[in-house]
């Protein structure tokens, strides 16, 4: 079934799904609007181009037959073929789906990558599933989406509960069908498979680099600094391995299981020790004498110089947003802080990196992947690593200066020159060239 932007009905409840699609269409308001961009423009970068809805029956190991929906949403390819991950988590919904869909236009603009937006997932809980149920999901989800992904049209990748494996499981299922090798269709795949060097700690490489630059911009010492981190998943673990190297203190993290604290610091070698042995590769359990339990609320109100949430989104709002006591937030996951709670800190002086720089590392290792593919290459970890930051560092380089030539926050800035990018390309394309 496909459902088009005409069939779409309103949802009736305010899920945070819905408040992510709802803010990240607040920021591309307010950024037409201060470009100046005629109000069909407007509608046009508000609307998805295409949005897909997928009945995925599966086998299950009793012996019953379910049916998952899963979504694929478009949101552009006004700069080239639509790209984005896809996760499996039980909350995802069609303006979920959307809105982070909405957020890969803006992130690839404002990387300066050849690419429009788009974002996938399907309703599940991961962990209930067997391995055969889980990759029979996959190749069934990778099957229904043949019809409408490709290196040239939309090439998925990685997010929420979705590894490496599940690319290969992925791939294999669309070589299978289109009956010949195509590595560019999909990116975060193993390296096995023509993935790239550096694809699986980019997001968090680039989420640590991006902390770094702007503590120094705005005159927090690096050395020193203390951190938390909420989420301790694959961009919150990689985040702090990168921090590690600068000299920072990570004082708390947390993943769903619940958080550690330390203000002295945190022994992060033996937490990873403890998580690595983790059935669930969770914190769990960690023996306390140098760390105390906290929950995921108290995390996010430590008195701490940098706070960065990865986990999901919609954890900083306007119950806890007064609470804050970190002097900048870096924003790991996608859609962590809602507009409401953005509207508080930026009355409180607190600096927000806004999640379409900071965690853009993996889209932009992503690209690298695609053009290997494409090109059948293989570039080595010191390449990919070096490209990696430069691209990051000239992206926050440039929100910086706009943010303060233009008086706005660091989201705002963010959001005007990935709006203004594409705004350009839809006039190249002869959308209201005139205008
Ligand atoms: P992941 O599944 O590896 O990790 C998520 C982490 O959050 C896990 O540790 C989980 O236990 C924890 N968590 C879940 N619910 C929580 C809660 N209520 N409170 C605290 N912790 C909780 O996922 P990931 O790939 O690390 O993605 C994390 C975020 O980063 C998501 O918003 C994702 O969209 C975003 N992101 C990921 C990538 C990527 O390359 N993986 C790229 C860009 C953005």
């Amino acid at each position: 079934m496909q459902t088009t932007t005409a069939d779409r009905k309103p949802t009736p409840h305010q899920s945070a799904g819905s408040s992510l699609l709802q803010d990240a269409l607040a920021q591309v308001r307010a950024a037409g609007k201060r470009l100046g961009i005629s109000p069909g423009m407007q509608q046009l970068l508000e609307t998805p181009e295409r949005e897909f809805a997928v009945a995925l029956p599966i086998e299950m190991d009793d012996g019953r037959l379910e049916v998952f929906h899963g979504y694929r949403v478009q949101h552009s390819r006004l700069r080239g073929p639509a790209k984005g991950g896809f996760r499996y988590h039980p909350n995802v919904d069609l303006d979920e789906v959307r809105g982070l869909a909405s957020l890969m236009t803006w992130k690839c603009a404002l990387l300066d990558l050849p690419y429009g937006g788009a974002k996938g997932g399907v309703t599940v809980d991961p962990t209930k599933l067997s391995r055969r149920e889980l990759i029979e999901l996959t190749r069934t989800y990778s099957a229904a989406l043949i019809p409408v992904i490709g290196p040239h049209v939309d090439i998925p990748a990685p997010d929420v509960n979705t590894n490496d494996q599940t690319m290969g499981w992925f791939l294999d299922e669309y070589e299978r069908q289109v009956g010949k090798f195509d590595p560019a269709i999909v990116t975060g795949k193993p390296i096995a498979l023509g993935g790239s060097e550096g694809r699986g700690e980019s997001t968090g490489r680039g989420v640590a680099h991006v902390a770094r630059q702007a503590m120094e911009r705005l005159g927090i010492p690096v050395e020193g600094a203390s951190i938390v981190v909420q989420g301790y998943g694959k961009v919150g673990s990689d985040t702090v391995r990168f921090l590690k190297d600068f000299g920072v203190k990570i004082i708390a993290i947390s993943d769903v299981s619940g958080g550690l604290y330390n203000p002295e610091g945190l022994d992060i070698d033996r937490i990873d020790a403890h998580v690595a042995s983790h059935p669930k590769r969770l914190l769990e359990g960690y023996p306390g004498e140098d760390a105390r339990t906290i929950s995921n609320a108290e995390i996010l109100t430590l008195a701490c110089d940098v706070l960065i949430p990865a986990a999901l989104e919609g954890q900083i709002t306007a119950d806890n947003a007064a609470d804050i006591q970190a002097k900048l937030i870096v924003e790991g996951a996608n859609g962590p802080t809602t507009g409401e709670a953005d509207a508080i800190l930026a009355e409180r002086g607190i600096k927000v990196v806004p999640d379409i720089l900071a965690n853009a590392g993996g889209v932009v290792v992503s690209y690298f992947e695609w053009l290997q593919g494409l090109q059948g290459e293989r570039w080595t970890l010191e390449d990919v690593r070096q490209r990696l930051d430069n691209r990051m560092r000239t992206a926050v380089g440039q929100v910086f200066e706009r943010a303060e030539s233009e008086g706005v926050t660091l989201r705002e800035a963010a959001f005007l020159i990935a709006v203004e990018r594409v705004v350009v390309a839809a006039k190249l394309r002869g959308y209201a060239s005139a205008e």
